[in-house]
C-alpha cells in the first residue's frame, strides 16, 4: 500500500513523467476506439476465409471445366459399358473422329472386359466410376476404398494400366475423401458444367438441345451411354459440335491443356483500356457466344 501512494505521488511530483502517462493514456484509448472499429471487418475476413473451399496455393484436384485457349470439350459417358449401346456409341465416335471419356462402372467392365478394350484401343479415356455406383460421402473410408481399388483392378486387367481419373457416383463426395483419394491412388476428381439430365431420359432432342446451349471452351459433358435416347442424340450432337467449331479431346488430354484464368496479367497491368483495346486473339474460342 504504501508503494503504491509512493507512486501516486511521484506522477505528480515529476512533471514529465506527468506529460508521458497522458500521452500513453491517450494512445490506449486511441488503439481502443480503432480496435472497435476494425473488428467488424476483421470477423467478416475471416467468415470469407472460411468458406473458401482451399487455399489458392494447394493443387487443384477437382474439376467442372478446364480454363483452355481454345474451342476444346471432353465428352463423357458414365455408367457403362453397356454390352449393346457402348459398341454402337464406338461406332459413331470412329465415324466422327471424336475422342471421348468412359467413366466405366467396376463391374460392367468385369462383364465386359472387351468392349473396354476395344474403347481404350480406339483412343478413348477410361476412367473410374466406382465398382457398383454407390454414394461415397455416405460411406466409410473402407469401403469407399475396397470400390475404387477393385475398379482400379478390373480396368487395368481390361486395358493394361490403371485409370488417372474418377468421378464419383452422383458427383456426391467429401472434400476429405477427394484428398485421401487423391493422395492413395492418384486420381483427379472429375465433375462436370454440361449436364443434359439425360438419365430422366426426356428424348433424344432435348438431350441434343441442352448440350448444345451449354457447351462452352472447356466445357465437360456428362452423358450416359446406358440410355438409348444417349446414344441416339449423338450423331446429331456431334454434327451440331462440330459445326460450331468445337474440338473433342479426352478429358486428361483437356486437363493437360489448363491455362492460367489470367492468361495476360501485363497487359492488365500496363492498363486495361489497352488490353480492351486490342483482345488477345483466341483462335476459334467461345464459339455460340
Ligand atoms: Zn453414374
Amino acid at each position: 500500500m504504501a508503494g503504491s501512494a509512493t507512486y501516486t505521488r511521484s506522477i505528480f511530483y515529476h512533471p514529465l513523467m506527468a506529460k508521458y502517462c497522458l500521452l500513453l493514456a491517450c494512445a490506449a484509448a486511441f488503439s481502443f476506439t480503432f480496435a472497435l472499429r476494425a473488428e467488424p471487418p476483421v470477423q467478416h475476413a475471416e467468415a470469407a476465409q472460411q468458406k473458401t473451399p482451399a487455399p489458392p496455393n494447394e493443387p487443384k484436384i477437382t474439376f467442372n471445366s478446364v480454363h483452355v485457349d481454345g474451342p476444346y470439350i471432353a465428352m463423357t459417358f458414365d455408367d457403362g459399358p453397356s454390352a449393346v449401346l457402348t459398341p454402337k456409341l464406338l461406332d459413331l465416335l470412329a465415324t466422327h473422329h471424336i475422342k471421348a471419356t468412359f467413366f466405366v462402372i467396376g463391374e460392367n467392365v468385369a462383364e465386359h472386359p472387351e468392349i473396354v478394350a476395344r474403347a481404350a484401343r480406339e483412343g478413348h479415356e477410361i476412367a473410374s466410376h466406382s465398382w457398383s455406383h454407390p454414394n461415397f460421402a455416405k460411406m466409410s473410408q473402407e469401403s469407399v476404398r475396397s470400390q475404387l481399388q477393385r475398379t482400379d483392378d478390373a480396368i487395368k486387367s481390361a486395358i493394361g494400366k490403371s485409370p488417372t481419373l474418377l468421378r464419383p457416383p452422383y458427383g456426391s463426395i467429401t472434400e476429405r475423401e477427394k484428398r485421401w483419394i487423391h493422395d492413395e491412388f492418384g486420381y483427379d476428381i472429375v465433375l462436370w458444367d454440361v449436364d443434359p439430365l439425360d438419365w430422366k431420359r426426356p428424348g433424344p432432342a432435348v438431350v441434343r438441345n441442352r448440350i448444345l446451349k451449354e457447351t462452352r471452351p472447356g466445357s465437360i459433358v456428362l452423358s450416359h451411354d446406358i440410355h438409348p435416347g444417349t446414344v441416339e442424340a449423338m450423331p446429331s450432337t456431334f454434327d451440331e459440335l462440330e459445326a460450331k467449331g468445337f474440338k473433342f479431346v479426352t478429358v486428361s488430354e483437356l486437363l493437360a491443356m489448363a491455362s492460367p484464368v489470367t492468361p495476360y496479367p501485363k497487359a492488365e497491368a500496363v492498363g486495361k483500356t489497352a488490353a480492351k483495346a486490342a483482345p488477345p486473339a483466341v483462335p476459334g474460342s467461345s464459339p455460340g457466344d
